[in-house]
This record gives structure tokens, sequence and C-alpha cells, in this order.
């Protein structure tokens, strides 16, 4: 018999200026970014926690602490791949994924394609598999004045 885990992660970084912007494993040409140890890719981190969150493993910190130095501005899709291997390493393959990032900007939605694409890739989930969606906080609080950009996400995971 098959069991089926949800898992659940949220996660928030500060806009600052000067990072580079990576949001699902796609570059954005701005001249803001996410501030954080990593490349700071919060809707990445939200699958990741997700993910380790179905298997009721611990968090993304502590799997990969923001004090490690080899972390430094990381590609969050290699933190992605690992947790994945985590989880097959426990004989958990994924079902699916959905996420909504929520950003006053830049503009998402020519770029969600890209990042189910590149999430697609660091999964070995089909695309079809993976649900994305962008929305603004309709101009409230500090995510909708454009100091942080936040993600949620869902996933269900399987093992035999
Ligand atoms: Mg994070």
């Amino acid at each position: 018999m098959t069991q089926l885990r949800i898992g659940h992660g949220y996660d928030i970084h500060r806009l600052v200026p000067g990072r580079p912007l990576v949001l699902g494993g796609v570059r954005f040409a701005t001249d803001y970014g996410l501030e954080g140890h990593s490349d700071a890719d919060c809707l990445t981190h939200a699958i990741c926690d997700a993910l380790l969150g179905a298997a009721a493993l611990p968090d993304i910190g502590h799997f990969f602490p923001n004090t490690d130095p080899a972390l430094r501005n990381i590609d969050s899709q290699v933190l992605l791949r690992r947790v994945v291997a985590e989880l097959a390493s426990r004989q958990f393959s994924l079902v699916n994924i959905d996420a909504s990032l929520i950003a006053e900007k830049p503009k998402i939605a020519p770029h969600l394609a890209a990042m189910k694409a590149a999430l697609a890739a660091s999964t070995g989930l089909p695309v079809d598999c993976i649900g994305l969606k962008a929305t603004t906080n309709e101009g409230i609080d500090e995510i909708g004045r454009g100091l942080a950009i936040a993600a949620h996400a869902v996933c269900l995971i399987s093992r035999p």
C-alpha cells in the first residue's frame, strides 16, 4: 500500500538593491534582488521546506545553515536537488508541487514557464506536476510596498 504525505513550506526574503534576483531558479533582469546567505530564492526555499516537511524532516535551515561559508550565494536549485536526494534516500518520491509567489515587483507571469522548467529539472517532476502562481499583495504591508517577496508551497510525496 502506498503511503502519501503532504508538506507545506513558507519563506520570505527582503528586497535590497544590488543583489541578483533569482526566483524558481530563474534570474531576473533587475537592479534589486533578495537578501540572504544563498541566492535567497524564496520560492525554491518554500518548496524545499514543503518537501522536507512532508517527510517529517527538519527544515531547510537545519540542512543548509546560513552560517556555512560553503553555502554563500549558492544556487538554491543545488539545495533543492539535495532535498530531493534526501527524500529519495528514504524511499520517498515526489507526486506534485503547488506554489504561490507573492511579489509586488517585478512582473512574474512572463517567467512562470521558465521557472516551472527549472523546478522540473531540479526535482525530476514533469512540468505538468508543478503548479505555480504569482500574485501581488495589492499594495498591502511590506510585501505590497515592494520591500520583500514571499512564497508558499505545498507538495505531495509518496512511499511504497
Ligand atoms: Mg529562505
